[in-house]
């Protein structure tokens, strides 16, 4: 374990206080040593929480002190366990302490979010400061630009944490920055021309971020987004670190010239740390299935997927004849109910609310992952080696579901038909040719393995990322 520390002196005042706040250099001022010192903060999504506390753990393990600033949500939702020594946790209200759902007003949760998360963080860097443990790094994710706002009013560095692929950000760095016409496709949502943009391979409307499309209703997205990528540009050096490692995406770490992405992943989730108390009936029904034979069934989080689709789903599964583990979250119930071949699917396979699912996708028994190609999804399954049949929803999945098929080639995407539904037979097409004998099947399996080896190559200690980190700590 690296002990290296900050060696300088962090001078901090309050933006009331109008005396000089740029961090001192050792050679100007008495020394005093700093450890390095992180506050992170994330949205309450699981998506969001999972990378961010597997990025707190790493910095401990570098030497590093971290405190995560977190909504009362998403800490209730944490299977209570002492952190490990290191890391402390510092709860707050964003207004939603019972969770967020897809209908709620999402602008209103922002500004919330915004204005307890501005005063917590503020006063949690003051009182630090005060007590002698200085911030030496304010660390955010995805959707908290105003987090850069207050790090710099109390000349505290901060860096950005890119939960999605490093692709995604440089889409949304060329929508802001002159391409917003060749992206943005306002008439027809399902145009096959292509799309091409710097350092980037050609793309066509169906594998940008839905964000882009006009029928996207999440009309925040884009206004937030732009919000962080000016927080970015006022920086002189701006540096991202990114949920990626330098082997899995070359060409896109590089595609912006004036932006430093910096690669510091796989960083997973730590599988026993969420879910609360999840039943581990699913382990042992893994354990009774034959090698590489069952096909795994995720739409992480937060996507609901229609009654229709979900009939569907169950068809495309029955007609293929595996046996599946499938998770129907709490909310999507109403809908698991209602479904007709209910009796089938229990014979063939086992339907839970909720899975450790690194614990799953890890298992011998897995043979093909069903993913919305939420991004924590994607590297999991890639890690795990397991071949993908990607399903994706919106956002950045569309996306990750390119990479998936054409770029690692560890899976095949579904096709959707003209009312937007993955019919029952494509369903079973898809699977049968990733778990099948065909060639293209025998070629997904082996990258599959391959970017397995690769991703562990860069995680581990030694590896691209973990090198990455350690000069990011110092
Ligand atoms: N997850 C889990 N059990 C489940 C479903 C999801 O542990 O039954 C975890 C999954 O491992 C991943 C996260 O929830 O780390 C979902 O994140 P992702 O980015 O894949 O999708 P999102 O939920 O943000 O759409």
């Amino acid at each position: 374990m690296s002990t290296k520390l900050f060696p300088f002196k962090l001078m901090l005042f309050t933006s009331h206080n109008p005396q000089p706040t740029t961090p001192q250099l050792s050679d100007q001022n008495p020394i005093e040593y700093i450890m390095a010192h992180f506050l992170l903060v994330t949205y309450p999504a699981q998506g969001h929480i999972n990378p961010s506390l597997q990025f707190a753990k790493r910095l401990i393990h570098l030497g590093a002190q971290v405190t995560f600033a977190i909504t009362i949500s998403a800490h209730r939702r944490m299977i209570k366990s002492p952190p490990p020594d290191g890391l402390s946790f510092v709860t707050f209200s964003d207004g939603y302490d019972d969770g967020i759902n897809p209908m709620d007003d999402a602008q209103n949760h922002y500004d919330q979010f915004k204005c307890n998360g501005s005063k917590t963080l503020t006063q949690l860097i003051v009182s630090s400061a005060n007590q002698g443990r200085p911030f030496t790094c304010l660390v955010y994710t995805l959707l908290l630009p105003w987090a850069a706002d207050v790090a710099r009013e109390l000349h505290v560095p901060s860096t950005l944490l890119w939960i999605q692929p490093a692709m995604v950000l440089d889409i949304y760095y060329y929508y802001f920055n002159g391409f917003a016409d060749v992206i943005r496709n306002d008439n027809n949502d399902h145009t096959s021309s292509s799309i091409k943009l710097p350092g980037l391979p050609l793309f066509t409307s169906r594998d940008l971020p839905s964000f882009f499309l006009a029928s996207n209703t999440h009309t925040s997205a884009l206004p937030i987004l732009q919000t962080h990528f000016e927080a970015l540009e006022n920086e002189s050096n701006p540096r991202v670190l990114v949920n990626t490692f330098d082997a899995l995406e070359p060409e896109a770490l590089k595609a912006i010239e004036k932006f430093n992405l910096v690669a510091v992943g796989p960083l997973l989730p730590l599988d026993k740390s969420f879910g609360g108390d999840v039943s581990k009936d699913y382990i042992e029904w893994l354990n009774s299935k034959p090698e590489s034979s069952v096909i795994y069934v995720s739409f992480g989080s937060l996507a609901v997927l229609m009654k229709q689709q979900m009939e569907e789903i169950a068809r495309g599964l029955l007609g293929c004849g595996r046996p599946f583990l499938w998770v129907i979250r709490a909310k999507e119930n109403v809908e698991e109910e209602k479904l007709s071949c209910r009796e089938e699917l229990e014979q063939m396979g086992m339907i839970v609310p909720w899975c450790s699912q690194v614990e799953v996708l890890s298992h011998p028994s897995l043979g093909c992952f069903v993913t919305h190609c939420g991004w924590n999804s994607t590297l999991e399954s890639l890690v795990s080696g397991v071949p993908m049949v990607a399903f994706p929803q919106w956002s950045d999945q569309v996306t990750n579901a390119k990479l998936i098929e054409d770029i690692w080639k560890t899976g095949v995407r579904m096709i959707v038909n003209k009312d937007g539904i993955v019919e029952g037979a494509e369903i079973k097409r898809c699977l049968e040719l990733v778990v099948g004998d065909g060639e293209r099947g025998e070629a997904i399996r082996r990258n599959a393995k391959k970017w397995k080896e690769l991703a562990m190559e860069a995680a581990n200690e030694g590896g691209s990322s973990y090198n990455n980190l350690k000069s990011f700590c110092g």
